[in-house]
């Protein structure tokens, strides 16, 4: 297990990952593999660990240090490349920020709230990372912000800023947002939560349009079953941090075979 090779690993790959918020063990030797161009969701009650999972795939969070990294693992690799790294006294061990950021750009997120630049419009708010991050040409970066805000049904809200727009649609400005970037893997965090009810199935829609229309590698935290059972290929279940079941939406949804599983399923139903 701990002679791994980089031909070995998954294209998402936690090896035995530890994440502790101080005296809180929230992943405790987690390990998990994800093909490219698997959509996964991720299900479980609140506080088994599935959004720190995604944030730290964003790095937003990073793995809690242990003795003789990889070996013992208590990493995750992206593509074959340890991708988390380890902070202890303010150093970074295991990968060096600048190969951190390159390897962030592979991923994009969607939150819960939105988290829209609120003094940008609709269009500034999609081009702003392709031209500061990836340095793309301005024009060219309004050239696929358009097609990407065309296919999200925003085209005729360019110029309006977020507080203008309704939930519903500034999450879809959000999932532009995020797919501007190009991205290999999209984190979705429980993106329908905060909206009112009427306004979920155009978000939705609009997902399964990015699932079916891309090979994009998918990570879904959502209570909405119906659309994990649409768009997902494999669901895994989590408890305090352990993954307690897992297999495709439609055995994990119509025949759950461990306790908690069914448990979680007839709380949310
Ligand atoms: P889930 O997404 O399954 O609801 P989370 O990953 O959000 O679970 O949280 C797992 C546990 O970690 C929870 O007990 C939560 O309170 C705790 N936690 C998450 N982030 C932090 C943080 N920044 N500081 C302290 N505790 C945190």
């Amino acid at each position: 297990m701990s002679n791994h090779t980089a031909n070995d690993r998954k294209f998402i790959d936690f090896d035995r990952v530890v994440k502790r918020f101080g005296d809180l063990t929230v992943l405790n030797e987690l390990s998990l593999g994800i093909d490219k161009g698997e959509r996964v969701t991720l299900i479980g009650p609140s506080g088994s660990g599935k959004t720190t999972i995604l944030r730290l795939l964003m790095t937003l969070e990073h793995v809690t240090p242990i003795k003789h990294a990889e070996e013992n693992g208590g990493v995750i690799y992206l593509d074959g490349k340890p991708y988390s790294h380890t902070e202890k006294n303010g150093k970074l061990h295991v990968a060096h920020e600048s190969e951190l950021r390159d390897r962030r750009k592979k991923v994009g997120m969607v939150f819960q709230q939105f988290n829209l630049f609120p003094n940008m419009n609709v269009l500034r708010n999609v081009t702003e990372a392709p031209v500061h991050a990836l340095k793309q040409d301005k024009d060219k970066a309004a050239e696929r912000a358009k097609e990407l805000l065309d296919m999200v049904g925003l085209s005729d809200k360019l110029d309006h800023y977020p507080s203008q727009l309704s939930g519903g649609q500034q999450q879809r400005v959000a999932i532009a947002r995020a797919l501007a970037m190009d991205p290999e893997v999209l984190l979705l965090d429980e993106v329908t939560s905060a909206l009112d009810p009427e306004l979920v199935a155009d978000v939705l829609d609009v997902l399964r349009d990015v699932a079916s229309s891309s090979d994009i590698t998918m990570l879904i935290v959502t209570h909405e079953m119906s659309f994990a059972k649409d768009v997902s290929n494999r669901v895994m279940m989590f408890d305090k941090g352990v993954i307690v079941e897992e297999g495709a939406p439609e055995q994990i949804f119509n025949n759950p075979q461990e306790g908690r599983t069914q448990d979680f399923l007839r709380a949310v139903s």
